[in-house]
């Protein structure tokens, strides 16, 4: 294979992992990043202090020889662990025994991510800020505190984020089509502390959930003993809002009304809250991903807004699949991101969409007992047909040999047929009742009259 120079810009989740991925390839890899080295005294990953690690992201993981050192660093989730008003607690398993997601630090993975990649070779510059490319020169434009730089490379891959510089630059080329949207909504940190003997406060092995309707509260466990907790919230309106709770007494009032037991565990709750900013919950499309030689990955392509917990499992998977790609095309630089470019989209569209619809089962459906009733016959339906029935949730978290856009599709068909299904009467006491071949039957006919360009059987 002929040696590329490459440059990464972003040294974020997505970036670090394709600099491994392209340098196992025999390129010289060097990556572009504007903040200082996180691995370096207290620095900050940025938002999200830990994340749900599921198959998609795993898979690329240990692809690149990380699984060894992932099972150190991770705590499986079972399920959601619901936490209603009365302060009843209820366990929804994700999936079958056996199945989990991973709760994994981000400045953790972040640096394992980074370390590896260092030690195959790639050249990290911190504290060196893309401002502009030169597409046709295939040429970067950087700044650090004491000069600019110009960089010419053979390849470019603008992997900085959300708000990518990268991207910006694309967009002022002809036929680049971009949107960008808001939620009403925006997140803060808080913090549930580990004990005073450093023992979990409350049950580490889920994924906890207040959901409340217009307000909604997380928490993912950290290995040493505490978790970081997330309030989402409108920024603005009438009623609870980031805007309205200012002194110590309206916060407390709102965590007394709302989240009377999580406040239990927080101790911190007024400096947390103090400290720590209200972010935004963007959603970001793009397309092309690429211009001449340089092309978008992770949530500089696709950002979405964090419901599903798939952005970087996605991103992790954008370069699993470039590099089956890079396996297949070798040298023809133009196939790998042509193709590659061309395909991957429909995915990450189909991910985007799933993880804005999740938000509304989150925050709304997940403590009600139909939404609670329709996971059971599903779960059923799964057991009695492993292989015809897979819920959304599973195949897009548990089965990466299923695409994106599969899950999306079928599961509306899923939907619809539960739609009608809760429709039976008594269905609460009677659906064992139910005549589930039959319902099988109507999800595959649904499937192969369904149309598209998706493959209509389960890819298992
Ligand atoms: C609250 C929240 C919770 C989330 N939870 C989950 C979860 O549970 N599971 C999951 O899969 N995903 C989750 N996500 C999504 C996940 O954080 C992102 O999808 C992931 O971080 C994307 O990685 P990335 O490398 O593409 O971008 P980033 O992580 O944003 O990294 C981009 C990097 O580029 C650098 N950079 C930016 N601009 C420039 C520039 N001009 N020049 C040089 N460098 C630059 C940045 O400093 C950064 O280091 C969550 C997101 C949020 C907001």
């Amino acid at each position: 294979m002929q040696t590329k120079n490459i440059s990464i810009i972003g040294a974020g989740l997505v970036g670090s992992l394709l600099a491994i991925y392209l340098k196992r390839q025999g390129h010289t890899v060097t990556v572009y990043e504007r903040r200082p080295d996180l691995r370096k005294g207290n620095i900050s990953a940025g938002r999200s202090i830990n994340l749900a690690l599921s198959d998609r992201g795993w898979q690329p993981l240990k692809e690149v020889g990380l699984e060894e050192y992932l099972l150190q660093m991770i705590i499986p989730m079972k399920g959601r662990i619901m936490h209603d008003n009365a302060g009843q607690i209820t366990l929804q398993p994700y999936g079958k025994e056996g199945q989990a997601i991973n709760s994994i630090s981000r400045g953790g993975l972040n640096s394992l991510l980074m370390n590896k990649a260092e030690s195959l070779g790639v050249n990290f510059k911190f504290e060196h800020k893309c401002l502009e490319i030169d597409f046709d020169q295939t040429t970067l434009y950087l700044s650090n505190d004491t000069n600019n730089s110009t960089i010419k490379s053979d390849l470019i891959f603008g992997t900085d984020g959300a708000f990518s510089a990268v991207r910006a630059a694309m967009q002022k080329q002809d036929r680049f089509t971009y949107s960008q949207s808001y939620l009403a909504h925006g997140y803060k940190e808080l913090v549930i502390p580990a004990t005073k003997s450093g023992d979990f406060a409350i049950d580490k092995n889920g994924l906890h959930i207040w959901p409340r309707g217009k307000y909604m509260l997380i928490a993912l466990p950290n290995l040493e003993g505490s978790f970081t907790v997330t309030l989402f919230l409108p920024f603005e309106g009438k009623g609870y809002a980031f805007e309205n709770l200012n002194t110590d007494k309206e916060i407390l009032h709102f965590f007394k009304e709302v989240f009377p037991d999580a406040l239990n565990f927080m101790p911190t709750l007024l400096d947390d809250f103090r400290a720590n900013p209200a972010a935004s919950l963007v959603t970001v499309k793009s397309y092309p991903w690429v211009t001449n030689n340089t092309m978008l990955l992770g949530d500089a392509a696709h950002a979405m807004v964090p419901f599903y917990g798939q952005g970087m499992n996605c991103g992790f998977e954008d370069c699993f699949e470039l590099n089956k790609y890079i396996e297949h095309y070798g040298d023809d630089w133009k196939a790998i991101f042509k193709l590659f470019g061309e395909s991957r989209p429909e995915n990450t569209n189909a991910i985007t969409d799933l993880a804005l619809g999740n938000f509304i089962e989150m925050r709304d459906r997940v403590g009600d007992e139909s939404f609670l009733l329709r996971k059971k016959i599903e779960a059923h339906l799964n057991t009695l047909y492993p292989k015809r029935w897979i819920p959304q949730y599973s195949m897009v978290t548990f089965n990466s040999q299923i695409s994106y856009a599969f899950a999306r599709r079928v599961g509306r068909f899923q939907h619809q047929i539960m739609d009608e299904i809760m429709k039976t009467p008594s269905i609460k006491s009677n659906w064992r009742n139910l005549d589930f071949e039959t319902i099988i039957e109507n999800l595959e006919k649904l499937m192969k009259n369904g149309g598209g360009n998706i493959e209509n059987k389960y890819p298992l």
